[in-house]
C-alpha cells in the first residue's frame, strides 16, 4: 500500500445519487484516478474546500458505494462539517492520513449506516492526535491565492 499520509486534488463529480444524502451522510464523489495507488478501505484526513477551513472527512475507495455492488470503483468523502451548498465542481484539498478497515459487504442499511457512525468516531478520535493535528497547519492547505485554480 502507498505510504500515508497521501496528499491529492480532486474535482467532485455527481456520484451515484443512490444512497449518500438519503442515509444523511453525503459524499463528495471523485474520479477514480484521483487515487490511483491507495488499497479500497475507508481511511480518515483533512479536507478543505474552495481553500477555506480544513475539517475532519472520512475516505472511501472501493468497490461496494452504499449497500450495493457496482464494476465501477467509487472514491468518496463525507466530510464532517454542515456545508450551507453543495460543492459539485470544486476542487476540495484532501489528505488521508490513516486507514480504518478494509471495504465489506453489508446485508442491511441499517448496519452500514451504524458502521459508518462509528467509522466518523474513529476519524474523528484520530485527527485529534498531535501527528495526525500538523498535517491540518500543513502548507497544502495554504496555496498561495494566485495558484488557486477554480476562482475561489
Ligand atoms: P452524489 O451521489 O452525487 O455523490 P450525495 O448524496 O453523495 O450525491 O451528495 C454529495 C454531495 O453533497 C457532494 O458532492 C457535495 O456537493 C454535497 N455535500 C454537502 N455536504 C457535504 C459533506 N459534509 N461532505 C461531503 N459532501 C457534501
Ligand atoms: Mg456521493
Amino acid at each position: 500500500m502507498k505510504r500515508l499520509p497521501y496528499f491529492c486534488l480532486g474535482k467532485v463529480v455527481r456520484g451515484f445519487g443512490r444512497c449518500s444524502k438519503q442515509l444523511g451522510i453525503p459524499t463528495a464523489n471523485f474520479p477514480e484516478q484521483v487515487i490511483p495507488d491507495l488499497s479500497p478501505g475507508i481511511y480518515y484526513g483533512w479536507a478543505s474546500v474552495g481553500n477555506g477551513d480544513v475539517h475532519k472527512m472520512v475516505l472511501s475507495i472501493g468497490w461496494n458505494p452504499c449497500y450495493k455492488n457496482t464494476k465501477k470503483k467509487s472514491v468518496e468523502t463525507y466530510i464532517i462539517h454542515i456545508f450551507k451548498e453543495d460543492f459539485y465542481g470544486e476542487i476540495p484539498s484532501i489528505v488521508s492520513t490513516g486507514y480504518i478497515r478494509p471495504e465489506k459487504n453489508f446485508s442491511s442499511v441499517d448496519a452500514l449506516i451504524s458502521i459508518i457512525q462509528d467509522n466518523i468516531e474513529e476519524a474523528k478520535r484520530q485527527q485529534d492526535l498531535p501527528e495526525h493535528m500538523k498535517l491540518k497547519k500543513d502548507n497544502f492547505f495554504h496555496i498561495p491565492e494566485n495558484k488557486i485554480m477554480n476562482g475561489h
